[in-house]
């Protein structure tokens, strides 16, 4: 077991304060929503049981446009133009209309608290009451409170729903040092009966994996078996469950944001540009409230209307995610093909990307301050 870093013994002094706006989750959906906080003199707390970037959470497959956007490149790894696609019958190699990158977890999450400007606590989040939030070094409170906490939806009312009946995928990947020059999936049940695998480069190193969509199937195995078969050792587990249904972004006063509100795509469990997004948005409310433009009921009926607001694609996606399991074999292999065209493939990622697409980084005040400040 890898020795995490967080606060220990003496270290781990009582922590009681009140703030205005506290984040409980230090990754992706919690940075984002720092981050569009920077500047505006509000008293932010972030907390996290590890410290930033201290725990990879997934195998950091990106759009690349969302890295520029963001300012991030220096986290970059790797860039592909294509997609490759394994089914038993069928290899496709698909042409993207815009690329996707690897990139280091703990460079990015880096990246991401610079251009923040918040107080860090590393401390275990137990619950709440109201707004009081109960962690194992004491209790914070604050009018804004956001759970970024991930897939467990710590600060929801009442008892979660947990797996395997919630609806969530599982995921687990090995990280093997090597390389390879393509982006690969493999549809394909002798893995995993509905679901994927994937080997994603990064570096000097791979992120090989298999994720499912049903929860009682158990991953370990076809994981092993397929770094087995691209012949990469099996090292540096990683593992998760993943959401693959939206949920209410708000509940008793509380700000849902990333794996917590379900805001995980499903069939290609891509969760990070969407943590980055909701968070974006979410972040952007919560300013609003702090600068005395909203009230926080508003901001809470306006995020969680524009997070409900995407409930069609999430919807589709859910759809299309039961669909290909029940496809035979060989038919897979032949729709494959049959959509191999151009200008369809192209359309599709287009669609795909609209969904949460890298423009909105550039929309918000924060965007705005950072301009006025570059040009002053
Ligand atoms: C194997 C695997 C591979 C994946 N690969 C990709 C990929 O390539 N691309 C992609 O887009 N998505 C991928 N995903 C999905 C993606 O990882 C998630 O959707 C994404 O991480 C969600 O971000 P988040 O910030 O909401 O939550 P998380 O990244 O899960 O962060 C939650 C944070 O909360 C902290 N935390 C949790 N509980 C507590 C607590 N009790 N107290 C204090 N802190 C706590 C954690 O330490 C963590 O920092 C993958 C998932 C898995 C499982």
């Amino acid at each position: 077991m890898p020795r995490r870093a967080t606060k220990r013994g003496a270290e781990r002094t009582p922590l009681r304060r009140d703030c205005d706006v506290l984040i409980c989750g230090a990754s992706f959906a919690g940075l984002a929503v720092a981050r569009e906080l920077a500047g505006s003199g509000a008293d932010v707390l972030l907390i996290d049981r590890y410290e930033i970037g201290e725990r990879q959470t997934s195998a950091c497959g990106i759009p690349t446009k969302w890295l520029t956007a963001l300012g991030l490149e220096e986290a970059l790894q790797q860039t592909f133009a294509e997609l490759v696609i394994h089914a038993p019958r069928a290899q496709v190699r698909y042409d993207l209309p815009w690329t996707f990158s690897t990139f280091d977890y703990r460079t990015l999450c880096g990246l991401l608290a610079e251009q923040g400007s918040f107080a860090f606590e590393t401390a275990k989040v137990d619950g709440r009451t109201g707004l009081i939030v109960h962690t194992d070094r004491g209790d914070v409170s604050a009018p804004l409170v956001v759970d970024a906490l991930g897939w467990r939806r710590i600060l929801g009312r009442g008892e979660n729903i947990q797996p395997p009946d919630a609806l969530l995928s599982r995921g687990l990947e090995v990280h093997p040092f090597g390389s390879g020059r393509e982006m690969e999936i493999w549809i394909d049940r002798s893995y995993v009966p509905a679901g994927y695998g994937w080997s994603f480069p990064a570096g000097e190193e791979l992120r090989i994996g298999v994720g499912s969509f049903d929860p009682r199937f158990h991953v370990r195995e076809p994981t092993v078996r397929l770094a087995e078969d691209l012949e990469a050792e099996t090292v540096r587990y990683q593992g998760n469950w993943i959401p693959h249904a939206l949920r209410d972004a708000t509940e008793d006063g509380v700000f849902f944001v990333g794996d917590s509100a379900g805001h995980c795509l499903p069939l290609t469990a891509e969760g990070i540009r969407t943590a980055l997004y909701f968070g974006l948005a979410c972040g952007r409310e919560l300013r609003k409230v702090v600068a005395g433009g909203q009230t926080r009921e508003q901001a809470l009926a306006r995020y969680h209307a524009f997070s409900a607001s995407h409930a069609r694609p999430f919807r589709w996606m859910l759809r299309v995610q039961r669909l290909i399991p029940r496809i035979p074999p060989r038919a897979l292999g032949a729709s494959l093909h049959a959509i191999d065209r151009r200008r369809f493939i192209h359309w599709a990622f287009n669609r795909y990307l609209d969904i949460a697409h890298p423009d909105f980084a550039g929309a918000g005040p924060r965007a705005t301050v950072a301009t006025v400040s570059v040009a002053a």
